[in-house]
């Protein structure tokens, strides 16, 4: 657990004779850089609170590994993912928001004032904003890394518009899988859903409508072997896990959708989590513990959308300014 050391310490400037101390103490700290923690930073700034952002070991989150984003409100041609999360971090920083790329690594909300610890340093603060989000499970291929952005995605609500007429793949069983099949129908000429079992996991209602849906063609226990490729995705070699039969599948994207874990770990045994390991939310945006927050995929399983997080973070803060308005230090 977190030590009880000082909660401000000295770092030189250029010149040794003025030491310049480093500002540890907070009114909110919020853990995570993606378009739920920014927002939040954005709102609890103008709300005239000292905010610090810890952004983790990805700032921006998911979408900087994202390329086009075309159904975030405001961008009339799209943006690039990670232009857009540059933008969102720059309009933070100037509502006086500060950010410090660093990855948290352990909390206390045990006692007031909250403790927030990073590799370097001890943060203490009246409220914390939780956005570190989630991550898509991997297939772990090295074709995923290679072809990520290239066709390989974790998300058909954003990149199903990039394979009209295309031939596509998603893997999973689950409702995830489905749904995002299902809706890849839209676009895709065809899709091929791979699963390891013979059996869906997903409910019954949705795996019927995908059942009659001529777009779509089952591939029961079977998985990927390999993704392959010039420049992007152009097919995937298939194996039977029963038979040991390969098949090739020609495809231009490749969905996976075998769920997501949630960025959790470092508040197991401090905030109350379900057992999947999203945070359990009590009122709005508030947690089992008074004065910590959440926003974003860390608690949405449902929506997962660059948008919806926005919506979460803003939520979030105007919750804790309620919070610290009624509960002044
Ligand atoms: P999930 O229910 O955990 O399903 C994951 C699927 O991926 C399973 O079919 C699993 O296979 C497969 N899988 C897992 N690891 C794999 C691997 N390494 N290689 C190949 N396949 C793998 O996850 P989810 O579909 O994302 O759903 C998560 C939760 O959100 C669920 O509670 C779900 O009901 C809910 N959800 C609801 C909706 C909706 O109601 N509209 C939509 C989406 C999600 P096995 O079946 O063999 O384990």
């Amino acid at each position: 657990m977190m030590s009880d050391a000082g909660s401000s310490v000295l770092v030189e400037r250029d010149s040794p004779s003025k030491p310049e101390k480093k500002k540890t103490k907070y009114d909110v700290v919020i853990i995570g850089a993606g378009p739920a923690g920014y927002t939040a930073g954005i709102y609890c700034s103008r709300a005239r609170h000292d905010t610090l952002i810890i952004s983790g070991i990805l700032p921006g989150g998911q979408l900087m590994n994202t390329t086009d984003v075309e159904n975030y409100p405001g961008f009339a041609d799209g943006i690039m993912g990670p232009d857009l999360m540059i933008t969102m971090r720059k309009q933070t920083e100037r509502m006086g928001t500060a950010i410090i790329d660093d990855e948290v690594i352990d909390v206390d909300f045990r006692h007031k004032p909250f403790k927030i610890l990073t590799a370097s340093e001890e943060y203490e603060c009246r409220a914390v904003i939780i956005a570190t989000g989630a991550s898509p499970k991997k297939l772990g291929l090295p074709g995923e890394t290679t072809f990520g952005g290239k066709g390989v995605s974790y998300c058909a609500t954003c990149d199903g518009p990039f394979f009209r007429n295309q031939e596509i793949i998603v893997v999973g069983g689950g409702d995830s899988a489905i749904e995002e099949g299902t809706f890849l129908t839209k676009f895709g000429s065809r899709v091929h859903m791979v699963h390891r079992r013979d059996q869906l996991r997903a409910s019954k209602v949705m795996q019927e409508r995908a059942m009659v849906n001529p777009k779509i063609q089952f591939h029961w226990n079977s998985e990927i072997t390999d993704i392959q490729g010039d420049q992007k995705v152009q097919k995937a070699i298939l194996k039977n896990i029963k038979t040991g039969e390969i098949t090739t599948l020609t495809a231009g994207g490749i969905f996976v959708a075998i769920g997501h874990t949630p960025n959790t770990k470092i508040f197991e045994n401090q905030v109350e989590l379900d057992s999947q390991g999203y945070i359990v939310l009590k009122d709005h945006t508030k947690t089992n513990v008074e004065g910590v927050f959440a926003a974003g995929d860390v608690h949405d399983h449902r929506y997962r959308q660059a948008i919806t997080a926005a919506g979460y973070g803003c939520m979030a803060a105007i919750d804790v300014d309620k919070y610290l308005t009624e509960n002044k230090a």
